[in-house]
């Protein structure tokens, strides 16, 4: 267990960590790594996105010794910052499984139809790439207000709230979803077949995401 000090709450470390919610850190968002470094359980070493303005940063929160702590965890991928996805919509299936996983619904598409992305929202958190099961997602190189690699943290400030309001939007419509699920299957409108396939599908990206290495990504 690591040293924390009193007076530091998750708030505060939570509002040094970029918001772009890619899960590299081995935690389910920023919120949860968050919690994770407030616990004393995490190092400060583990947000590749926030680079080394967030590692330093949350050095000088929690007091370690950030010249005693490696840039990068070794189990860790590396980010590309200022990359979006990019769907080859010839090979697309419709399949719907990217919507539910991106973390500022960056992707438009309806089931069984063609499926895009909104560069201008997306982070390039490559979240909708390890969920499609044809691999027809890749990334390619562009600046967009929500991947711009900002130097400081300050300059940042802006980016992150959006991305964080972003993620709460998303967390809330698909909490609602759910929701209405639930009451269908319960009111006998629905087959539990679908709440099962759902269940099934984060599953299956947890297990993914879990395995992921950086050599499996496209680059
Ligand atoms: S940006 Fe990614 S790696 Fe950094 S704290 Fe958030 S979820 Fe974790
Ligand atoms: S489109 Fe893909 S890479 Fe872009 S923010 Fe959404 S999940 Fe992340
Ligand atoms: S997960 Fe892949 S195949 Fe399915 S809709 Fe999204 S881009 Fe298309």
């Amino acid at each position: 267990m690591l040293a924390v000090p009193h007076s530091v709450g998750i708030d505060s470390i939570d509002a040094l960590l970029p918001q772009t919610q890619c899960q590299r850190c081995g935690y389910a968002d920023c919120r949860d790594y968050a919690a994770s470094l407030h616990a004393g359980e995490a190092e400060i070493n583990r947000c590749p996105p926030g680079g080394e303005a967030t590692r330093v940063a949350l050095g000088e929160l929690l007091q370690r010794d950030v010249s005693a702590i490696p840039a990068l965890a070794d189990d860790v991928d590396a980010y590309a910052a200022e990359h979006v996805a990019l769907i080859d919509e010839t090979a697309c299936i419709g399949c719907a499984k990217c919507l539910p996983v991106c973390p500022t619904d960056a992707i438009v598409g309806a089931a069984k139809r063609i499926h895009t992305v909104i560069a201008e929202a997306c982070t390039g958190c490559e979240l909708c790439i390890i969920a499609c099961p044809v691999d027809c997602i890749s990334l390619r190189a562009l600046q967009t207000p929500a991947n711009w690699n900002y130097a400081t943290l300050a300059a940042r400030t802006g980016q992150s709230m959006q991305l964080r309001d972003a993620y709460t939007a998303h967390k809330s419509r698909y909490a609602l979803r759910a929701e209405e699920a639930l009451s269908a299957m319960i009111s006998g409108t629905a087959s539990t077949e679908s709440v099962t396939d759902k269940k099934a599908l984060l599953a299956e990206i947890l297990a993914k995401a879990k395995t992921r290495t950086t050599k499996d990504l496209p680059r």
